[in-house]
């Protein structure tokens, strides 16, 4: 199978950041429901002048978060992971990760609990209401996992088939827009566990997790729909108010975007098995 290329491919369409804002990805679900799991894990990286800067995380958005027994920042390894280090660093800082569910992530920053969230993040009207976003580092689109015999060509083929997505990710919003009924899991892996057992038809979800999930399951395809989906930009979220730590945040990942930094990442992650 080719699919490295294909991947690769993808990779660097979204690695072009086109500078527009999710159309589809005015998301409403930002729900207060979930708990924060797990504790903190913090870096063990060289000791440094400048301070922490504690980020959160939700570690089940391969390539982007991910769990590994040898991560970047403890455990926890992915795009971002690499990104929220080297803009520690960068910044003399050194970087901490907290995992928790991805619903909860926003709140626990208003709460001060974390300095900032790193998790994938698309940029929506409705998240920039209750915090402030950084220059966005990541282009991606939703996209359609089906199994490789479906005949779902197009968004408009959703209508009358089981569609699942991911609780409080943008794909929910997406589909939840379009007025089809749909099934929510917590997880990505939940979801396309779903199709992989026949009990579903189309998992919704971002272009590169998708692309993930395709390598690493037998029998799936991915279908996308530009017309359907519009471009959503990822971007790292920090409390209103702290300017300070934005300036620092975005001077880094402006320098990784300009010196191909980002887009060496992306091509590894995605290309890693
Ligand atoms: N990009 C999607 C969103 O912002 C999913 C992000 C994620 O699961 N980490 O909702």
């Amino acid at each position: 199978m080719k699919k490295g290329t294909k991947k690769l491919a993808l990779v660097l369409a979204a690695v072009m950041l086109t500078g527009i804002l999710a159309g589809c990805g005015q998301s409403g679900a930002d729900s207060q429901s979930s708990q924060a799991v797990s504790a903190e894990n913090a870096s063990s990286a060289e000791s440094t002048q400048g301070g922490t800067i504690k980020f959160g995380t939700n570690p089940e958005f391969p390539p982007f978060e991910f769990v590994a027994a040898e991560g970047v920042i403890g455990t926890f390894d992915g795009i971002d992971m690499a990104i929220a280090k080297k803009i520690a660093e960068e910044n003399g800082m050194e970087a901490e990760m907290e995992s928790m569910e991805f619903d909860s992530l926003l709140v626990a920053l208003q709460n001060g609990q974390i300095d900032a969230v790193i998790a994938g993040m698309t940029i929506t009207e409705d998240r920039a209401k209750s915090v402030n976003f950084s220059t966005p580092y990541y282009t991606a689109t939703q996209v359609m996992i089906v199994k490789e015999d479906s005949d779902i060509a197009s968004a408009a083929d959703m209508a009358g088939k089981k569609i699942c997505v991911v609780q409080g990710y943008t794909g929910e919003t997406c589909v939840n827009k379009m007025g089809y009924s749909y099934e929510a899991f917590k997880k990505g892996t939940e979801a396309v566990m779903e199709l992989t057992n026949g009990k579903c038809d189309v998992v919704v979800i971002d272009s590169a997790t998708a692309a993930k999930y395709v390598a690493d399951n037998e029998g799936l395809k991915i279908v996308e729909d530009p017309d359907a989906f519009e471009n959503e930009e990822y971007a790292i979220a920090v409390a209103k108010g702290n300017d300070e730590l934005l300036e620092k945040i975005n001077s880094a990942i402006e320098k990784m975007l300009e010196d191909g930094t980002i887009s060496e990442l992306a091509v590894q992650y995605l290309d890693a098995e």
